[in-house]
């Protein structure tokens, strides 16, 4: 399977009162056709950023690094070029709030207009789209949704409306940023499993962006772990939550109490501490402030990021003094 996206050594400065932020600092991530693949980490780790960026859509500055989709070098691409990509070749979803349909119009409408942006269709055409469109999203009754205004539909319904405006024009990536955050936990499986049917039956690549590793389980083939604009731990999903390797992988992990066994099921672990104030990185590991592991060599100097096993990558010291690549399951289990 060749790569669809590859994000090469990507850096996106901020420039605040505070100085110089780099949100983004070196990410290489590389999506596979026909894969999904998760960013997690807390907010402010970087993982809004990176796709914002590589979408051309981040109000900081690309300071390095390289976007490939398609063989196309996207960070290279004219305004012009660059918004026939988008939206059409690559959508996204957002938590609702964000981008939260226009009031004034009815879904119908909205859709009809993403559908007519890219591709020459008369408007009653347009309209049977919009109404296959809301059907293929599971919307019951789509010939008359298609006349609704968004307040009178439920959240769930909306974000429905919202996947349907993604797919409208087939794109081959879609990257869904926090999609399901804003429902409730019945409607949020809801939409993860109609995520998952678009992904099959359309082969549709999909950037699942998301604090939540039950998303993650859910949905992911394979999953990259933001902490502090660097990505720290990569593999399979399989693997992350079996055999994790980073101390702050292991942290979130923990602090998803169905993931555990039965007798931790019932404590919240979190991790202690915050993430990094943005222009306040330190030397060394940005997670030493926060990682039992700590050691003094961890505040002064960069881990670099390994191999650990075929696939799975981490930017640990502890990997480098433990043969075996990694830390060993006791670590996983809180005294
Ligand atoms: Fe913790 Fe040191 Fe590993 Fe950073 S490099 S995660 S501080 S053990
Ligand atoms: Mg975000």
């Amino acid at each position: 399977l060749g790569n669809l996206l590859e994000i090469n050594n990507l850096k996106t400065y901020f420039y605040t009162e505070n100085g110089e932020v780099p949100a983004v600092d070196g990410v290489s991530i590389t999506v596979k056709k026909g894969e999904t693949l998760g960013i997690v980490g807390e907010s402010g780790s970087g993982k809004s950023v990176t796709a914002l960026t590589a979408m051309r859509l981040s109000q900081g500055k690309v300071m390095g690094g390289s976007v490939t989709f398609n063989g196309m070098d996207l960070l290279a691409l004219s305004d012009e070029e660059m918004r026939k990509i988008r939206g059409k070749e690559i959508a996204m979803i957002f938590q609702e709030p964000m981008t939260s349909l226009n009031p004034v119009f009815t879904v119908g409408h909205q859709i009809m207009e993403a559908i007519q942006i890219h591709m020459e269709l008369s408007k009653s055409k347009a309209k049977e789209r919009a109404i296959e469109l809301l059907a293929l999203v599971g919307i019951p009754r789509p010939e008359r949704i298609v006349n609704e205004y968004p307040h009178r539909l439920s959240g769930g319904m909306r974000q429905r409306v919202m996947i349907a405006m993604a797919m409208s024009c087939n794109p081959s990536l879609l990257i869904a940023d926090e999609p399901t955050t804003a429902l409730d936990v019945t409607i949020q499986a809801q939409i993860l499993d109609l995520m998952r049917e678009l992904k099959k039956n359309h082969n549709t690549s999909i950037i699942m962006i998301t604090h939540d590793l039950g998303v993650v389980a859910e949905t992911c083939d394979r999953v990259c772990v933001m902490y502090g604009g660097k990505v720290v731990e990569e593999s399979g999903v399989q693997e992350i939550f079996n055999n994790p390797k980073h101390p702050y992988t292991q942290g979130l992990l923990k602090s998803v109490p169905t993931l555990l066994d039965s007798e931790e099921q019932s404590r919240l672990y979190s991790i202690e501490g915050n993430v990094p104030i943005p222009g306040s990185l330190h030397e060394g590991c940005y997670f030493a402030p926060r990682c039992e592991f700590a050691m003094d060599k961890c505040r002064v100097e960069a881990p670099a990021y390994t191999e650990v096993e075929q696939g799975h990558f981490s930017r640990c010291w502890l990997h480098e003094m433990d043969g075996r690549g990694g830390l060993n399951d006791k670590s996983l289990v809180e005294s």
